[in-house]
């Protein structure tokens, strides 16, 4: 009988009638790319002892049975249910890549950011260690026992006889290039005996890269004022009390918070524990590398100018238990410590700690699921707290924890605004740098100091227009105003990168008095340098900052006075500690101001905040001018005078009014495509699908579609959903079930964002 035909003619057994030979093993496997699964496969008897949760397997798929590199999440004994199921080809991993832990994690994030299991697995597992990058496999030689049983009887080619009796003799197994070298011969006669079998081989992977770290001179930790004491106590005891906890310490710029981390940090590592610290991607400076290094003895930083191999290093030791301290930015929050004691995020507000492509993460939010999770407390720091945050630890979610005063009792310092309109009024001030400002500088720089500028736009001319019809230069894959960069003259779109030739005339009218308006810091440079040509000028943008290493060799010639006047994008305004620095100056504070998004006047805020903070660090004190066309915006206003606690009480109530985060939570989905039409029809449709499926939940809303405020990029048109409401499970479970049964055309794209931070 063929199976079909038992298949036909048996019924299923009852359960009774099973015997253990029936039992099967299966395994659950979820892909990274179409088809996500999980689906079940057979475990083969010879693969029994392979096969476990967090391995990668391969597996075939479909009907063409195409084969595929899965993860293994689960394994289970089954009765057989007379489905046939395929059986696992091969194992990929020697161990698992990922605990239970991390499993439950990922699958956390599957469920709340709406994505696959399979994708949030590929953000927990770094790809250099999936691609085992800086490993090798190797084949290493021993002799079987019944070889050297019979060592002397064996009528061998004397080269071949002594390099087997000194393989016999090794206390470890050789490669054939070590055993080369011991017997000294060439690989003719070991390649003999392995072709006679007389010697046996195995193949293991071993590292390529040894990954060697610079030795820092340790350094005592410093004696905490009474501020840090009371945050650390507060830290402290709940660490000690072995539960989850989150604490939002809000000290101001230059409080010593990081102090107070790394002595809660060390707390733990007496407990036998490891700790992770999260800061933005560019505070991963060498001056916080350094500083952490200092202080701790064996320590992993996590910084984007790894290569693959380094990453798969560390990611090795850190699992193994080896490394106490792991700092590192967003995707550190799933380095593999086995005893996590203690996770820390610093400028826990920065926008870096959202990821944006999926799985859409915020490591605050994972943060917060994995210390809960292993019953470890977290800590939230900041001068400038998310609202969400901030929200949290007034609704007694998150313990509060001030620090209101900088260390050595320094003074914060003092802000005072200039009104741009009235500047440009007075037509005394020409180009960027008001008459104010400049005298400042001037001052600043006879006097020995150093002067931080922040422009917030990189280029040259940020608008090319046209005078005559008032046409706009424009990208034509992404509607976006092309920026004009002078150094290599070219106009370029700051979203695609495309590039061109600053064009003579206008396009559209013909007109040969184009403009090149707008000011990037290209041009502020120059304006810069034309009224200090005594003094250096460094700039920091994305332009200057392509290169591996230019930012920390930039920071360096700030740091030791080459450079006096240092002025860049929003990448200076974080972190950066220089005691020399006396003034900043803000040429711009109104372009975030004005961006179609709820969270512009808290960006804005913290943008002027952070960069004040740079400021007034050393003995000599430090002020701050800020040019604006709006100082009487409540974000500037209460930035002017370091007012956390004003800027919120000015702002929540807004938020709760129009119903944004804090209050309500958002699901955005962005529709993109080729054809215009299309696009918008298939966001409609979402519309129509979302609308019935959320109609009973309190306040809840459905927006759009709209274009984005960003309509086209890359080519490609962009319309927008936004689901806002009150019950984020009950939203998100609507917007699993339109996922579920949605035909999407190939026509368009679409992706789904939870707790968005871009709405552009
Ligand atoms: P924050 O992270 O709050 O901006 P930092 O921890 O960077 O503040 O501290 C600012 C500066 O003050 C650093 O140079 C740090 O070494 C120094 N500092 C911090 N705590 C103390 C202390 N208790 N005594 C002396 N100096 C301190
Ligand atoms: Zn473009």
């Amino acid at each position: 009988m063929n199976d079909q035909q038992r298949q036909l003619f048996d019924p299923e057994p009852a359960p009774w009638e099973l015997d253990d030979a029936e039992q099967r093993r299966v395994a659950s496997v979820v892909f990274s790319e179409p088809p996500f699964g999980p689906y079940d496969y057979e475990v083969p008897t010879e693969l029994d002892s392979d096969v476990e949760a967090g391995r990668r397997v391969r597996v075939p798929i479909g009907r063409g049975n195409r084969v595929l590199a899965g993860y293994c999440i689960e394994v289970s004994t089954q009765s057989h249910s007379g489905r046939r199921l395929k059986p696992i080809r091969a194992v990929l991993d020697t161990r698992p890549l990922l605990s239970q832990r991390m499993i439950r994690l990922a699958q956390w994030i599957a469920d709340y950011y709406v994505c696959e299991l399979g994708q949030a697995l590929e953000a927990v597992v770094p790809a250099g260690v999936r691609e085992r990058a800086g490993t090798r496999e190797q084949v290493f030689l021993s002799v079987p026992i019944a070889v050297v049983a019979r060592l002397t009887q064996l009528k061998l080619p004397k080269k071949q006889a002594v390099a087997l009796r000194i393989l016999a003799g090794s206390a470890n197994p050789l490669t054939p290039a070590q055993l080369a070298e011991a017997a000294d011969c060439t690989q003719a006669p070991i390649t003999a005996l392995r072709k006679k079998q007389l010697v046996q081989e195995q193949i293991k992977r071993v590292q390529n890269v040894e990954v060697t770290e610079t030795q820092v001179a340790r350094e005592a930790h410093l004696d905490l004022n009474p501020d840090q004491q009371r945050a650390l106590d507060s830290i402290l005891a709940d660490v000690k009390s072995d539960k989850q906890s989150t604490t939002l310490l809000h000290g101001i710029t230059g409080s010593g918070k990081t102090e107070v981390y790394i002595r809660a940090i060390d707390e733990v590592l007496k407990y036998g524990r490891q700790a992770i610290v999260l800061v933005p991607e560019i505070s991963l400076t060498p001056q916080t590398r350094a500083r952490f290094r200092r202080r701790f003895d064996s320590i992993a930083v996590l910084h984007s100018h790894l290569s693959a191999a380094e990453r798969h290093w560390h990611w090795q030791q850190i699992a193994r238990g080896d490394v106490q301290v792991v700092v590192g930015a967003r995707s550190a929050i799933f380095a593999p410590t086995p005893r996590l004691g203690l996770v820390v995020i610093d400028e826990e507000h920065d926008s870096s700690f959202k990821q944006d492509t999926a799985p859409r993460y915020h490591a605050r939010e994972v943060a917060l699921q994995r210390t809960r999770d292993e019953g470890v407390p977290l800590v939230l720091g900041s001068a400038t707290p998310a609202l969400e945050s901030w929200h949290a630890a007034q609704t007694g979610q998150y313990q509060l924890v001030d620090m209101p005063r900088r260390v050595m009792d320094r003074p914060l310092p003092d802000v005072a605004t200039i009104d741009l309109r009235v500047e440009f009024q007075s037509r005394t001030s020409r180009g960027a740098i008001s008459r104010p400002m400049h005298q400042a500088m001037a001052q600043t720089l006879n006097e020995g100091g150093q002067v931080i500028l922040l422009l917030n736009r990189r280029g040259f001319s940020t608008q090319i227009q046209c005078p005559r019809c008032g046409h706009v230069i424009k990208c034509e894959d992404c509607d976006i105003a092309l920026t004009h960069h002078r150094d290599d003259d070219t106009t370029r779109c700051h979203y695609c990168d495309y590039q061109s030739t600053p064009p003579n005339a206008c396009p559209k009218c013909t007109f040969d008095g184009i403009r090149y308006g707008g000011l990037g810091t290209q041009k502020l440079e120059a304006e810069v340098q034309g009224r200090f040509p005594d003094f250096e000028v460094l700039r920091m943008d994305s332009d200057t900052m392509r290169k591996p290493g230019s930012h920390e060799q930039a920071l360096a010639r700030f740091r030791a006075g080459d450079a006096k006047i240092l002025l860049g994008t929003q990448m200076i305004a974080k972190g950066l500690d220089f005691p020399a620095v006396t003034l900043v100056g803000v040429i711009n504070a109104d372009t975030a101001l004005h961006f179609p998004d709820f969270r512009a006047a808290e960006r804005t805020f913290q943008l002027v905040t952070q960069v004040a903070g740079r400021t007034g660090r050393g003995d000599q004190g430090g002020r701050v001018l800020v040019q604006t066309f709006t100082p009487e915006h409540p974000a500037i206003e209460a930035a002017k005078r370091h007012d956390y606690h004003a800027f919120v009480e000015g702002e929540l109530p807004l938020r709760a009014q129009f119903g944004y985060t804090p209050y309500a939570s958002m699901i955005r989905f962005v529709v993109r495509g080729e054809i215009e039409d299309q696009t918008e029809a298939f966001a409609s449709q979402l519309v129509e699908l979302l609308t019935p499926r959320l109609a009973n939940l309190t306040k809840c809303r459905v927006l759009g579609p709209a274009a984005c405020p960003i309509a086209k990029l890359r080519g490609r048109y962009r319309y927008h959903v936004l689901v806002m409401g009150a019950e984020l499970d009950a939203m998100r479970e609507a917007t699993r079930q339109v996922i579920q049964n949605l035909k999407t055309p190939d026509s368009v794209q679409w992706i789904v964002d939870v707790d968005p931070l871009d709405l552009l």
